[in-house]
């Protein structure tokens, strides 16, 4: 059973919903997690989850939504949802000018908090902010205790230790099968029972789509180059990143 920790299915991209889902079940998928970005489309989420057996939601600001008139209350509406696993994605990204680093780290710090209230994991986006990243969870380490999970792991090996020691897992997508991805020794050193696979769809569709629209039958892909990377068995690779996904997102029923 594949599984797809992260994907966008509330994208102006995408015609029906309903055969994404059917697309990736044939694809050998069973369980995919819909992530919002903003209230709306974690609200979108939530109807997607509501729909469909086998997908669940996160709920959460993006930090490109932090100079936004954003509501936590909003999110916080959606978090006891039985489906709703994780508060989502949230984090900090400093590469699209202009924005407040002061307002994306406000945003982020209230929805670790929050997240923690409801007994969450947190799904985090990092980008071009590590220094920041690694000095905000240290500082909310007392709310960490429901785990996190960095979503497309772009950072160097350190940082990825630096995570680790904070009981971080990494989930890896469709930029692992590009050319020059050079991901590999960082993904051998993370222990196995640390690790997820994702799409990020509409975006990062892995090679052979590379450049396309993504969705979340592709994280076939993306399972085939783990295998290669850490040279396991599609069946071995399988059921371990299934039993991580179970370890991670608690509310999730076998
Ligand atoms: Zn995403």
């Amino acid at each position: 059973m594949l599984i797809d920790s992260h994907s966008h299915l509330d994208d102006k991209k995408y015609g029906s919903v309903s055969e994404l889902v059917e697309r990736f079940r044939k694809a050998g998928g069973g369980v995919l997690v819909d992530i919002g970005f903003d209230a709306d489309s974690s609200f979108n989420c939530k109807r997607h989850a509501e729909e469909f057996d086998g997908v669940y939601f996160a709920a959460g600001y993006h930090p490109q939504e932090a100079d936004k008139n954003n509501d936590n209350a909003l999110i916080e509406r959606l978090l006891d949802h039985e489906k709703c696993l994780a508060v989502g994605e949230i984090g900090l990204d400093y590469h699209y000018e202009p924005f407040s680093k002061e307002r994306q780290r406000e945003l982020f710090s209230s929805q670790i908090k929050l997240a923690s209230k409801h007994g969450l994991p947190i799904i985090i986006h990092s980008r071009e902010a590590s220094a920041d990243m690694l000095a905000i969870l240290k500082e909310n380490a007392a709310y960490l205790g429901n785990g996190f999970l960095m979503h497309c792991y772009s950072e160097s090996l350190e940082q990825a230790k630096n995570y680790l020691d904070l009981g971080g897992y990494f989930a890896f997508g469709g930029a692992i099968t590009f050319k020059n991805a050079k991901k590999d020794d960082i993904i051998k050193s993370i222990p196995k029972n640390r690790l997820l696979a994702e799409t990020d769809c509409p975006y990062m569709a892995p090679v052979p789509f590379r450049g396309t629209a993504n969705e979340p039958s592709y994280v076939s892909f993306v399972y085939d180059k783990l295998c290669e990377i850490l040279s396991v068995s599609r069946e071995a690779l399988e059921e371990k990143l299934a039993e991580n996904f179970y370890a991670f997102f608690k509310k999730a029923r076998r």
